[in-house]
């Protein structure tokens, strides 16, 4: 990739993935602002982009509050008179049970994951229209597509950032401006730095390439959507999650059907399962654990009319296949 001569801001850039994303560019030759509600980490990448070689501008500007988004791209309009490409990148989690979680949690995540990218591409795309090029890349998230628990806030606010680039793609083709997302799945950044150990493993268990991701990994698919070797690439969602998102699998195994107390048995794993990869599955613990119970007293007849039930509640996006097989007394429920 070459980006010599070309001006890049990325939102969110003092650390994680936006601050891998702006060092990228930087390599490939663009000048690039830096922009975080942290100063110090904005400065800091600014410092490092300069070190090699480029100009790079650091701006402090909450991309929730639009005053602060019009200010900052007065900023890079007076640094570097144009902007090339916009990587919507700043993003938080406020996470929590939907029946714990606060006003606040929901706004603040809403504000910033979604009103900002709302924001930014407004003035981004004022500056690109009149040049009639540009690049917008929004950085969603597998939760969006997957759903997950306690993240209602969080999975919202990338769905909206899904659907609005698919939208102001068809808007603002007519400028020559393309707008994709990258939705990246497990990355390791100061973002999931606090997620639990266990969990972790957990979540990498999921992941067919059988790794986290890199910062690096999701600054590469950007700046392929940022390059010109993209220029037939809009309204797109291009997954980065080492496969985490592709395949949603799961084998329970529920073992000894006569036992008392199956019920809890399959809610347990149920939850075990949906709590790193599916809500959806979550709303079907109730009648899993109705099945298991008369899986018990009238076997076949139940399963094959549970089978033929489940596979034709398959939900779109969530689960593309479901099946259930009895061997004696264990029952396999399969969710892919
Ligand atoms: P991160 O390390 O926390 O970086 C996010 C950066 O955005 C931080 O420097 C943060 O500053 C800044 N920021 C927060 N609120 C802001 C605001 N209102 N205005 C401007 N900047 C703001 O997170 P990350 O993991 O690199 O995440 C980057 C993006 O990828 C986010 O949109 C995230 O949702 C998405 N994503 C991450 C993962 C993952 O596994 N890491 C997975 C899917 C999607 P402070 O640190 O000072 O708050």
């Amino acid at each position: 990739m070459n980006f010599t001569g070309k001006t890049a801001l990325v939102t969110g850039s003092g650390s994680g993935i936006g601050k891998s994303i702006a060092l990228m560019f930087a390599q490939a030759g663009a000048n690039v602002a830096i922009n975080d509600v942290s100063q110090k980490d904005a400065d800091s990448t600014a410092q490092e982009i300069e070190s090699l070689g480029r100009e790079a501008i650091s701006i402090f500007a909450n991309v929730a509050v639009q005053e602060e988004v019009r200010e900052m791209f007065e900023s890079v309009k007076s640094t570097f008179g144009q902007i090339d490409i916009l990587v919507n990148n700043a993003g938080i989690t406020r996470d929590g049970f939907l029946m714990k979680m606060t006003e606040d949690q929901w706004d603040q995540v809403i504000d910033v994951n979604l009103k900002g990218v709302f924001n930014c591409c407004k003035f981004a795309a004022r500056m690109m229209s009149e040049r009639q090029y540009g690049k917008i890349i929004n950085i969603a998230s597998a939760s969006a597509q997957m759903g997950n628990i306690e993240q209602s806030n969080y999975a919202a606010s990338k769905g909206g950032v899904i659907s609005m680039t698919k939208t102001l793609a068809k808007e603002l083709a007519q400028f020559h401006i393309n707008v994709n997302a990258v939705s990246p799945g497990f990355i390791e950044t100061p973002m999931t730095e606090k997620v639990p150990e266990k969990v972790k493993e957990y979540l990498i268990q999921q992941i067919p390439l059988g790794r986290a991701g890199k910062p690096e990994d999701v600054g590469n698919v950007v700046c392929f959507l940022a390059s010109d070797q993209a220029a037939y690439v809009t309204g797109q969602v291009i997954s980065c999650s080492g496969g985490m998102y592709v395949l949603v699998y799961k084998d329970f195994m529920v073992t000894d059907l006569t036992t008392a107390n199956l019920s809890q048995e399959i809610m347990t794993k149920a939850k075990a399962f949906g709590a790193g990869v599916s809500t959806g599955l979550v709303n079907d613990i109730p009648s899993v654990a109705e099945l298991v119970s008369r899986i018990a007293s009238d076997a076949e007849k139940i399963i094959q009319e549970r089978i033929s039930g489940l596979s034709r509640r398959i939900e779109p996006g969530v689960h593309e296949r479901r099946s259930l097989r009895r061997e004696g007394n264990t029952c396999h429920l399969s969710v892919f």
